[in-house]
């Protein structure tokens, strides 16, 4: 991949532009009249009853809540004066979140040890990152040349964002859907650099390291092989890449794609294996969206694990997952979901692998 084209924003934000083949970005200046940053725009709060971090980002109530189409801020800019992309066209760019829940540098975060209520800065970096110029398209669109641009964007950003001081956990996610809370429609992801270990990371690594000293071998691998000579839950494989429904899945419709060797995260796959995992993803996308008339709403999430001791277990995977229960029905989060984290599903993991092998 060659390098980005980087550019400023109007109010110091990096702005990186990934570019196909052929292609070379031409950013013009962001002559938008942008207040400056305030530093420390979000706290972090330690909620000692269950050890967990939780971001206070009171600055966000004022972002960009559904623009009409011709306002959006992730189309193109070409005049410099209305967009978050001040350029005349782009493939895929990435740029710091003008409403960021973490921002600015700080030591990573571990349990704090006094009794009393304990915050700290909001150190950590939000990113957006937006997989074409194409305000109606979505990533299940994107030609595979395009959607593997994208990929080699989140390993970019992986790399710079895991050796930047301070962030524990780097997180490249996409959230598709109106029903879900999304108030940009333009096709987007986010990219989260957090200075602490998020719960399920931590949860997963600490079931990980049980799994090591109780059996010797690394539990995430042990799932892959289970999954596959089961395969009742095989959604669609090919030779470097597996998608599956979790044998536990908690939401109506929820995939895991692995790759079918270790590695801890997207900087350790080697050039096939990224041609395989965009290909592979644009197949489990593709499903999804033949699932029903509309489009399906998703969650996508890339867990990706550091260079630590503390996450050597850790192996890299993708898990997709969508709250759509039927053509008409949402399943929300209930009492037993929200107020106790115990997941009630209902369907059977084997029925909905079952459909979705059967929308290739
Ligand atoms: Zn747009």
């Amino acid at each position: 991949m060659t390098a980005p084209i980087r550019a400023k924003l109007a109010d110091g934000r990096d702005l990186l532009f990934f570019a196909l083949p052929g292609h070379l970005p031409a950013p013009v200046a962001d002559r938008r009249p942008l207040p400056p940053r305030v530093p420390d725009q979000s706290q972090l709060r330690y909620d000692r009853a269950t050890g967990r971090w939780v971001i206070v980002a009171a600055l966000r109530q004022d972002r960009t809540y559904k623009p009409p189409p011709d306002q959006c801020p992730l189309c193109p800019g070409p005049t410099g004066l209305t967009s978050e992309v001040p350029a005349p066209d782009y493939d895929v760019v990435v740029f710091e979140n003008r409403f960021p829940s973490l921002s600015g540098t700080g030591a990573p975060l571990g349990a704090p040890s006094g009794a009393g209520f304990a915050a700290a800065p909001g150190h950590g970096r939000t990113e957006v990152i937006c997989f074409s110029s194409d305000h109606t398209g979505s990533f299940a669109q994107l030609p595979p040349a395009h959607a593997r641009l994208v990929v080699d964007a989140w390993r970019h950003r992986s790399a710079d964002l895991m050796a930047a001081p301070g962030i524990e956990q780097v997180f490249c996610f996409e959230n598709r859907g109106e029903e879900i809370g999304v108030t940009l429609t333009h096709p987007h992801g986010q990219i989260y650099g957090y200075p602490f270990l998020t719960p399920r990371t931590a949860a997963m690594l600490g079931q990980a390291d049980t799994h090591r000293m109780c059996h010797g071998d690394n539990l995430f691998a042990s799932l892959l092989a289970a999954e596959i000579a089961d395969g009742s839950r095989i959604v669609t494989r090919n030779e470097l890449f597996t998608a599956f429904v979790p044998f536990a899945a908690r939401w109506p419709v929820e995939v895991h794609i692995y790759p079918n060797r270790f590695v801890r995260n997207i900087i350790d796959l080697d050039d096939a294996e990224l041609d395989a995992f965009a290909r592979l993803y644009l197949d489990v996308l593709g499903r999804f969206d033949r699932m029903y008339s509309a489009p399906l709403p998703y969650i996508s999430a890339l867990h990706q694990f550091a260079y630590t001791e503390a996450q050597a277990e850790g192996y890299f995977h993708v898990e997709l997952m969508s709250i759509r229960r039927n053509a008409t029905k949402l399943k929300y989060l209930a009492a037993s979901e929200s107020a106790m984290d115990a997941f009630i599903s209902d369907v059977t993991p084997e029925s909905v692998a079952e459909r979705l092998r059967g929308l290739g």
